[in-house]
């Protein structure tokens, strides 16, 4: 009698197990849109700035005549040490 009611226990044990896992898959679909979410800035397009090689997203970043640039003055030391040597 003892061991019908240990099988009756785990059972149940297993049906409540199921039963909670049934309940977090409809729960974790709702955490996947915010995860898309996140990913789009991870998605950024680097270049790296001809004077100095740093790497900075290209919408930030300075176009010029030799490349990519950082900032302003980096674009402009680049441009007159190209012409200077032209
Ligand atoms: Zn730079």
């Amino acid at each position: 009698m003892k061991f019908l009611l240990l099988l009756i226990l785990i059972g149940l044990i297993i049906y409540l197990s199921g039963a909670r896992k049934g309940g977090g898959s409809s729960a974790s679909g709702s955490g996947q849109n915010s995860g898309q979410g996140a990913g789009q800035d991870a998605t950024q397009v680097m270049v790296s700035c001809a004077q100095c090689g740093l790497h900075v997203p290209q919408s930030e970043a300075y176009p010029g005549r030799g490349g990519q640039f950082c900032c302003a003055a980096h674009r402009s030391a680049y441009e007159a040490r190209h012409n200077g040597a032209a």
